[in-house]
């Protein structure tokens, strides 16, 4: 969580405990198939056995993230004004590092991306000069991008503020696409659905970036107002349902932009996380199975024949069929739970983990 954490007991403690609650996740949902790490809040001690009990769970790992938003316990130089922006060079060749470093760890775990976010910016006008800060991300990411291995692809993160009010380095999604090309061809733009300004349209950036060939991935979580870090579709079901339309339209027609990196970048303080992330998985997984029963060829004639009110319709007919029964069939025939968050709820194994942890409360509803 961002703030403060109510503990309702059972949560994984380490690494192990975290990749254990995925497979989980995994086994009764068959979606939730790899796993992105961020370092150093989850140091693999030994990468090899992590790798390989991931591997035993069925689990990948998805995109590596580099953290230089926060001061870590021993380092030499603070990013309290920024990392890969910032003025002067010695803290900006510790980012650097730091970033090269986890692109090791990456390795070691079969990752095959990196994702960067950056805190870096400024809380009041006059702090830094925005184009020299500017000039010198891309000349880090550059840096950085030099020890990229040739299969991996780095993926550029932005956001408009926060922690920073005033001005953030990457602060939208022209910006990281700017950055990314100044890169090269292995750099893509992440797009996380909480980083925008109220009302943006996102199904469009999704449009504009695929249709470039530099979608890199997404972060999926919901919002109502910021960064909220809400449940996948839990505010704007309807607004998830018209990107996955477009990413459907992209994956079929921009073959230039490759496979995506699905990520769930979302924060739990109220729900059970695993209840939560089950309903999240549920939300893309809807929305997409929608998004592919948009009849395709009816919209273009739609289009062609400038009958907006027909394609309304087309569109609607799409998002309001109930795919549930489906995606439930679906996932019984991939040996997944037909209903995940009932059987979770009734697993024996979570009254276990509650035991195992030593946690203090039993969750409600247990
Ligand atoms: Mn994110
Ligand atoms: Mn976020």
């Amino acid at each position: 969580t961002r703030f403060g954490r109510f503990s309702i007991g059972g949560e994984p403690g380490n690494l192990e405990k975290k990749i254990e609650d995925v497979g989980l996740l995994h086994a009764l949902t068959r979606s939730a198939g790899s796993i992105s790490l961020h370092i150093p809040w989850d140091i693999p001690a030994d990468p090899l056995a992590i790798r390989q009990l991931a591997a035993e769970q069925g689990l990948l790992f998805d995109a590596v993230n580099s953290n230089t938003f926060q001061d870590q316990p021993g380092q030499a130089h603070s990013y309290k004004f920024g990392s890969l922006c910032h003025i002067e060079k010695a803290v900006r060749e510790q980012a650097i590092q730091h970033n090269i470093d986890v692109l090791k760890t990456g390795e070691a775990l079969g990752s095959k991306s990196i994702t960067i976010w950056l805190a870096d910016g400024a809380s009041f006008p006059g702090q830094h000069s925005m184009q020299e800060a500017l000039q010198r991300t891309q000349e880090s990411l550059q840096e950085i991008y030099k020890h990229l291995p040739a299969d991996w692809r780095m993926f550029i993160e932005y956001k408009p503020y926060e922690p920073n009010f005033y001005s953030t380095v990457i602060a939208d999604w022209g910006t990281a696409l700017m950055l990314a090309e100044g890169c090269g061809p292995q750099a893509y733009t992440l797009v996380d659905l909480g980083h925008h300004l109220p009302n943006t349209n996102i199904e469009q950036i999704v449009a504009t970036l695929m249709m470039r060939g530099k979608l890199g991935g997404f972060h999926f979580n919901d919002s109502k107002y910021g960064d909220d870090d809400l449940t996948v579709g839990s505010i704007k079901p309807y607004q998830l349902f018209l990107i996955f339309c477009e990413l459907v339209y992209g994956m079929n027609k921009n073959t230039d932009n490759p496979p995506l990196a699905w990520m769930i970048d979302a924060s739990h303080n109220l729900k059970d996380p695993l209840e939560d992330l089950m309903q999240s998985l549920e939300a893309i997984r809807i929305a997409y199975a929608q998004a592919l029963l948009l009849d395709q060829e009816a919209l273009r004639s739609a289009q062609a024949e400038q009958d907006i009110a027909l394609a309304q319709e087309i569109l609607q007919a799409a998002f309001r069929t109930d795919v549930r029964p489906l995606l439930r069939e679906a996932r019984l025939r991939d040996g997944g739970a037909i209903n995940p968050l009932q059987a979770y709820r009734q697993l024996e194994v979570r009254k276990q983990l509650i035991k195992e942890r030593g946690a203090e409360t039993v969750a409600a509803g247990l």
